[in-house]
């Protein structure tokens, strides 16, 4: 492979890395598949390859999980508080010293704007990390007054072991370091497996944790397919797994869990509501709404991708969007301006284009974009596209599309709103545009989501709960409730006499 296939904005550095070698990270060590097999990844931006990447078989996910049992049972485990306190903080200084680079090779992989890789997904996974690094010296136990007399009784919470991972392409980075953080918070050592599409930062994060000192076989990163998750989630060295993911793998997951009843967190998919009320400031609606479905080239799990407007304001609110998509500009992810990069794959260009049809041929009315493969270069390009319907039951409105493609959809009152905006499998988020401080709270206690934005929408937060009610998911990620997903409590009963 030509070195030249990369673009030519390409940092010397983010270059150098990129082409490779990206053998698997295993005991602190970077080592090539055990079987020799290794896949290609893209540049989404030209649809030209990247570099040769290592695919985990059997042999390789059985190494990386014998070094994170190896580090849980000696060095790492053995670790007090503070010291792996101070890696985690020692952690997010190298990703903010390397923060250039890490988003060059983000958006090289992915496809996303340069800028908003560096504001968004570099800054948060800094972020992310100095929350977590927070942890370790405040998880404390209990002493519990319980009716035996001569009874000590305390509870001690403990890692809960080894942790198999397993990230999507739409954040690598930043769904690595939510997965990465509250894990090695806990005590526990981690298998992160990145997605196909997008490994080189997660690689790079754990090249960056072995630098940050901690002991080999804490972060392990094996790379590979679907198959390699398959492998790492069925291994019986792994006691805990957290998934982000499409619905349908999580449910597969979720599955095996059960039977082994190993510990599981799943971030899945959504099809969330977009609510704005009569009285909303139109404006900042339109600009959130805008934000809520097409930033990250619609590629978020909790796109805003229903919109209910009030009928009075549909046209008004509906033609604004239709502009503003219009006007976005469609570009590589590297090059200057861009505003949306293409989406992450052919694979996945290819679905949005089937969905983009769907509404065509059910009736839905395309008023913006519906354009795939507009801005050239053979990237996978797909306009911000905007359809109005009048059914909740078009495929288009059901259905997690993952893409720039938006469904606008009239209401008449809130009591109808909210039914019809929680009339979905799914429930990760949801969002409510208004004035009127009461409707804004009846409406947040009334929808089924996991986050409820009020005259915003996508906040994110180390220090807050996510995730998502029903099909989106089980527990949550951030904050206390995230740190939790990785310890067990133990009660230890100590006769006093
Ligand atoms: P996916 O298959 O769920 O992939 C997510 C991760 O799971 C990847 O690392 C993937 O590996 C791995 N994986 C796939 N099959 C597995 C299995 N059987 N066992 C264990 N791990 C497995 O998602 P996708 O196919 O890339 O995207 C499909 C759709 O999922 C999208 O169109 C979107 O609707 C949804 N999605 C949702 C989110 C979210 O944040 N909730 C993120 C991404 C996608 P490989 O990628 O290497 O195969
Ligand atoms: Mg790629």
């Amino acid at each position: 492979m030509k070195p030249s296939a990369l673009p030519a904005e390409l940092s010397d550095t983010a270059r150098a890395y990129a082409v490779g070698p990206h053998d698997h990270l295993i005991a602190g060590e970077r080592r090539g598949p055990a079987a020799g097999r290794t896949f290609t990844t893209l540049d989404p931006s030209s649809g030209l390859p990247i570099a040769e990447v290592a695919h985990g078989g059997a042999e390789d996910v059985d190494r990386a999980v014998g070094a994170a049992r190896f580090a849980l049972e000696g060095e790492w485990g053995a670790m007090t508080a503070p010291a792996r306190a101070a890696r985690i903080h020692r952690l997010a200084d190298l990703v903010e010293e390397h923060a250039d680079e890490l988003a060059e090779l983000e958006a090289l992989d992915n496809g996303k704007p340069v800028g908003l890789a560096r504001v968004i997904d570099v800054r948060l996974t800094v972020e992310h990390l100095r929350y977590f690094a927070g942890w370790p010296t405040k998880i404390t136990g209990q002493t519990i007054p319980v009716a035996t007399p001569g009874m000590h009784v305390y509870t001690r919470r403990e890692p809960v072991g080894v942790c198999a991972q397993i990230v999507p392409w739409n954040f690598p980075l930043l769904m690595a370091a939510w997965k990465v953080a509250p894990a090695l918070a806990a005590g526990c050592t981690v298998v992160l497996k990145p997605a196909e599409q997008t490994p080189l930062t997660a690689l790079r994060l754990g090249d960056l944790a072995v630098e940050a000192g901690f002991p080999d076989g804490t972060l392990n990163v094996v790379t590979g397919e679907g198959d390699t998750g398959a492998l790492l989630v069925e291994h019986p060295g792994v006691d805990k797994i957290a998934f982000t993911g499409s619905t349908a793998v999580g449910r597969e997951i979720g599955g095996k869990a059960g039977r082994a009843l190993k510990r599981v967190t799943l971030e899945l998919g959504g099809k969330s509501p977009n609510i704005v009320l009569p009285d909303a400031d139109l404006d900042a609606a339109i600009g959130g709404s805008f934000q809520a479905i097409y930033y990250n080239t619609g590629q978020v799990c909790s796109a805003g991708s229903r919109l209910y407007v009030h009928r009075d304001q549909f046209d008004e609110v509906v033609s604004a969007l239709a502009q503003a998509a219009g006007a976005a500009r469609v570009g590589r992810g590297l090059a200057q301006g861009t505003q949306l990069g293409p989406v992450v794959s052919a694979e996945q260009r290819e679905r949005v284009r089937g969905y983009i049809e769907s509404g065509k041929s059910e009736g839905a009315e395309l008023v913006a974009g519906g354009g795939v493969d507009g801005g050239g270069d053979g990237g996978y390009f797909i306009e911000p596209t905007l359809f109005t319907a009048t059914s909740d039951e078009l495929t288009i409105a059901r259905e997690e599309i993952f893409g720039p493609v938006l469904v606008a959809l009239p209401y008449g009152d809130l009591e109808e709103v909210a039914r019809r905006a929680n009339d979905t499998e799914y429930g990760l988020a949801a969002g409510v545009w208004t004035r009127d401080v009461g409707a804004a709270h009846r409406l947040a206690g009334m929808l089924r989501a996991g986050s409820v934005y009020v005259n915003a929408w996508g906040m994110s937060d180390a220090a807050a709960p996510f995730g998502g009610f029903k099909a989106s998911g089980i527990g949550r990620e951030h904050g206390a409730a995230g740190l939790d997903a990785y310890l067990e409590d133990k009660t230890v009963w100590v006769n006093t006499g």
